[in-house]
């Protein structure tokens, strides 16, 4: 798998990693969080009303059997002086105490007195029709005829809706203080749940609430001071108060603050997706750049310097420290490698009698020669120097120092070719060839004349037909730059001209040059 795939794979399982991470925190660990605190919320909602309806239920049940077992009010229900009312029934008195009606009854339940806010003239009568409706021990307001000739001490208390009007009302049955004697009558105090009451605990608190006539039985609703805990979030609530009759009945309608749990719409979760595959980009970019590309340029170079046994060091100044030392220790092991090649080749292309280039160094020069000339149409010239009578040599003088003549040669030719741009190698034997890369053949041949010199002027004795010293002969040929299908010719086709080009030389009676120009 390449470098590239696999950071393709990374990003992809990156990408898979964090959107499962993401969508695991929200649906397992967010959302249940926010539904508890939400559900949570909700409850203490509902707790708040439910403590101020309480309240305002109970107190109302409290002052009205306080007024019940009043004395003078038991004195009064036997025979009501208006006295009683003025100086102990006063309306401000029952409007400080938030009580928005009251009536008191006779044993037979006879209305002896009452009295009714403003708010509640208009449905005094509705009122008074109520409190002898349905006079049964279940469904009754005031004491039941049984009650009173038993003497039961009564207590009721539940809602009324009378025009439009939530009502509570509390109904007493009066008696001494003591508790001693007979019950003379009933106390019926009524409060209103209205808009104020409303309006005081939205107030005051956060609860939101509406109350609302509700005509049929609605059972799915549950009974609003039925305490029960909220299960399910909801934008709102709603609960049933039942009429005192059982036929009536009310709705509290609870609205939430807090309503529905967070939604996760497309156009967030394409951001959040685009986000994150930002960053994960963003990432594989600093590791591509900082990791990957390096490897692969590493890898480049391992590849070039093998192949083409060229040295390809790698890029220093990395960011990541491992790499730059990578890199380092890299260049070095690249050096030493290059170093210890050229000593290789060196060996390889070396004559080991003379020292100078042997005939492998010369096919690797010539090759270079030969391709600059097919490529870009430069010529050369060749020279092939055969020392003459070496065999003779050889046996007037013994092998040995023959070898010190070639080597005396070879130094020779060497130190006047440095004069040049050229190789001069050793062929084989006796033979030496130099590459020059003049091709210009008055030049050339001026060079030829002055080897042949050189060597002769070397005054190694060597006494056949009619010379004194060792003496060479040259076979040259030049190559023109331009020359009609050159890609066709090779440099065995050169070297067979320079061959021939020698052998005239012998022909010529030795220590001569013979030149040519290259031609097919
Ligand atoms: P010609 O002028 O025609 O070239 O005559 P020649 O004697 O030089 O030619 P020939 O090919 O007959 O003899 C070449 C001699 O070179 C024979 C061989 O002993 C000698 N020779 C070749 N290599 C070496 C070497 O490495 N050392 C020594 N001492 N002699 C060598
Ligand atoms: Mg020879
Ligand atoms: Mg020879």
């Amino acid at each position: 798998m390449t470098l590239n795939r696999f950071s393709l794979l990374l990003l992809s399982s990156l990408l898979l990693t964090i959107t499962m991470l993401l969508v695991s925190i929200y649906y397992f660990f967010y959302l249940p969080g926010i539904k508890t605190e939400i559900l949570d919320q909700q409850q203490q909602e509902y707790n708040l009303l439910y403590s101020a309806l309480s309240l305002s239920k109970n107190s109302l049940t409290t002052l009205c059997y306080d007024y019940a077992v009043w004395d003078e009010l038991v004195e009064y229900v036997g025979n009501p002086t208006d006295d009683f009312i003025q100086s102990n029934m006063p309306d401000n008195a029952f409007e400080a105490a938030n009580i928005d009606a009251v009536f008191v009854s006779d044993i037979n339940n006879k209305l002896i007195w009452d009295y009714h806010d403003d708010s509640l003239t208009s449905s005094r009568s509705s009122l008074v029709h109520l409190l002898h409706q349905k006079n049964t021990e279940s469904f009754a307001i005031l004491p039941t005829a049984a009650e009173i000739a038993s003497q039961k001490v009564s207590s009721r208390s539940g809602y009324l809706v009378v025009g439009g009007h939530l009502l509570y009302f509390s109904n007493t049955t009066i008696l001494p203080s003591t508790g001693q004697g007979e019950i003379v009558g009933s106390l019926t105090m009524v409060r209103l749940v209205d808009k104020a009451l409303i309006n005081d605990i939205s107030q005051f608190s956060l609860v939101k609430f509406s109350i609302e006539n509700v005509q049929t039985s609605t059972e799915t609703m549950e009974a609003f001071f039925n305490v029960k805990p909220i299960e399910n979030i909801a934008p709102s609530h709603s609960w049933l108060i039942r009429n005192t009759f059982d036929d009536q009945v009310v709705q509290v309608t609870l609205h939430h603050k807090k309503v529905s749990l967070p939604q996760l719409d497309w156009v967030s979760a394409i951001s959040i997706l685009l986000s994150i595959v930002l960053i994960v980009s963003l990432s594989l970019m600093a590791l591509s750049r900082l990791l990957i590309k390096p490897l692969i340029r590493f890898n480049k170079s391992i590849n070039d310097s093998s192949d083409d046994n060229f040295l390809s060091k790698m890029d220093s100044n990395h960011f990541i420290d491992e790499i730059e030392n990578v890199s380092y220790s890299f260049n070095q092991l690249l050096l030493k490698f290059n170093a210890q090649q050229n000593y290789l080749e060196t060996l390889t292309v070396q004559d080991s009698l003379t020292g100078i280039t042997n005939r492998r160094g010369l096919e690797t020069f010539s090759k270079r020669i030969i391709s600059r000339w097919h490529l870009e149409s430069i010529g050369f010239s060749v020279m092939m120097i055969d020392v003459d009578n070496f065999k003779y040599f050889n046996d007037q003088q013994g092998h040995l120092k023959g070898d010190d003549a070639l080597i005396a040669v070879a130094t020779c030719l060497v130190e006047v070719m440095a004069r040049n741009d050229a190789l001069a190698s050793r062929y084989g034997g006796e033979e030496f060839c130099i590459i020059l890369t003049e091709n210009n053949h008055h030049n050339i041949l001026k060079v030829a004349e002055v080897i042949r010199e050189s060597i002769e002027q070397l005054q190694i004795p060597n006494h056949i037909d009619g010379r004194n010293w060792v003496t060479v002969s040259i076979g040259v040929v030049v190559v023109d730059d331009n020359l009609a299908d050159i890609e066709k010719y090779n440099f065995s086709d050169v070297l067979q001209h320079a061959d021939e080009q020698l052998y005239l030389a012998k022909q010529a009676g030795r220590n001569t040059v013979s030149v040519t120009r290259f031609s097919d």
